[in-house]
């Protein structure tokens, strides 16, 4: 991971296909594009290995949570069950819809536990929203019954993990609705891009309205289309689609090269008795974009972090430090610092969670490091910073 780290003439091909015709955009202009439908030929592939009946490609994947929230009707008054460990995007979306973030702890996946789901629950809830962290699935079995003994939609945000699977099913296909994103630093890049799938005709056929303004698509004369309801512009553009169509074919290989590049870090962390690792609820299912492991405490993580750190190892992350992705510095958020008034119906359910206790994620994400497993490394380099890395912890830990 990212996969812009194997961009190559495949991607130069494709964008140079769409500056042929010079129609940037992926609705219309049928006479003039040639043929050439880059976003319908994602979405396509997309489909294709999700296993859904549908796909909608978009702007991006915090644009594709919003979309998917707003076709199942999610909205004001309505509360979404999130974790305290994802990106910002997860609590943006919600309340881009309208509706109000929920947060529940993490356990030892890093991803929610189903149990802290089941205590933030009330008359509101309509949705629980797992978040499949650095590149492996959540306990779906356990949230997806959660749901329907509750009767609550279950909308997965993969952005982070397209390509995993779990239990031989592609994340983002096991419940209601699922969420891609192909930003830059994702596994499969568009530059910007997003994508929501789902098997329900209904939910899609809004999805596809709502993030275009709300046309209904029915004709080739865009101004002579329907607006059952207005919408947003979360469109993806040609050109954004055309890189994403020479990274998606690329998918297969770049799990491989991932996991291949992963194993010999987990073997020489292996060897020492103070690491324990995440738990992967479908090991079989890993798409491999991260170790994560868990210290002793939060004093030697950051110890462990500074130590990869300085050993030459790339993307090495403390999350608990992190200003985007964990709960303790979401300081703008919890002290409600908005851009604008907010919906009072957005703030009026939602906890105080400048004082809030999260010592149950605490707990883990102090803990935890993550090593970014890189597609551009050969074997043999694998190897030998697995090796770096094995012995700057064991030296720091022999101290
Ligand atoms: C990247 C990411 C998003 C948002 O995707 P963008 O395409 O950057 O908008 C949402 N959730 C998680 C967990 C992510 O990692």
């Amino acid at each position: 991971m990212p996969g812009f780290e194997l961009f190559d003439e495949k991607e130069r091909k494709e964008v140079a296909e769409v500056m042929e015709t010079g129609v940037l955009m992926r609705y219309g202009f049928t006479g003039a594009r040639a043929g050439r439908w880059k976003a319908r030929e994602m979405e396509e592939a997309i489909r294709e290995r999700a296993g859904t009946k549908h796909a909608l490609l978009l702007a991006d994947g915090t644009a594709a949570l919003t979309t998917a929230l707003a076709a199942l009707g999610v909205g004001s008054g309505d509360e979404v069950v999130m974790p305290t460990f994802t990106f910002v995007a997860s609590f943006e979306s919600v309340m881009a819809a309208g509706a109000t973030p929920i947060l529940a702890d993490v356990d030892d996946t890093l991803c929610l536990d189903p149990a802290a789901v089941r205590k933030v629950i009330t008359p509101r809830t309509k949705v629980v929203m797992p978040v499949h962290m650095c590149g492996a699935a959540a306990d779906m079995d356990a949230l997806g019954k959660l749901c329907q003994e509750r009767g609550l939609y279950l909308v997965e945000d993969a952005c982070q993990a397209f390509g995993a699977k779990y239990k031989g099913k592609f994340v983002g296909s096991l419940g209601g609705v699922g969420c891609y994103s192909f930003d830059f630093n994702k596994i499969v890049t568009c530059g910007e891009g997003g994508a929501v799938v789902t098997n329900d005709d209904h939910i899609y056929k809004k999805a596809d309205m709502y993030h275009d303004h709300g046309h209904d698509h029915s004709s080739d004369d865009r101004g002579a289309e329907g607006h059952p309801f207005p919408g947003y512009n979360y469109r993806i553009s040609e050109l954004h689609a055309a890189v994403g169509c020479a990274q998606i074919s690329k998918l297969e290989d770049f799990v491989a090269r991932q996991l291949r590049n992963k194993k010999p870090f987990k073997n020489a962390l292996s060897e020492i008795s103070q690491v324990v690792f995440r738990r992967l609820p479908d090991p079989q299912g890993d798409s491999g974009t991260f170790l994560s492991f868990f210290m002793p405490d939060e004093a030697i993580a950051g110890e462990t972090a500074r130590a990869l750190k300085n050993a030459g190892l790339e993307g090495v992350f403390h999350w608990y430090d992190n200003n985007w992705h964990y709960v303790r510095n979401w300081t703008h958020f919890k002290e409600r610092r908005f851009a604008h008034p907010v919906a009072a119906s957005i703030l009026e359910g939602m906890p105080d969670y400048s004082k809030a206790d999260f010592s149950a994620s605490d707990r883990w994400m102090s803990r935890c490091v993550s090593l970014s497993i890189k597609l551009g490394w050969e074997e043999k380099e694998a190897v030998a910073k697995a090796e770096t890395a094995a012995n700057a912890i064991k030296s720091l830990l022999s101290r």
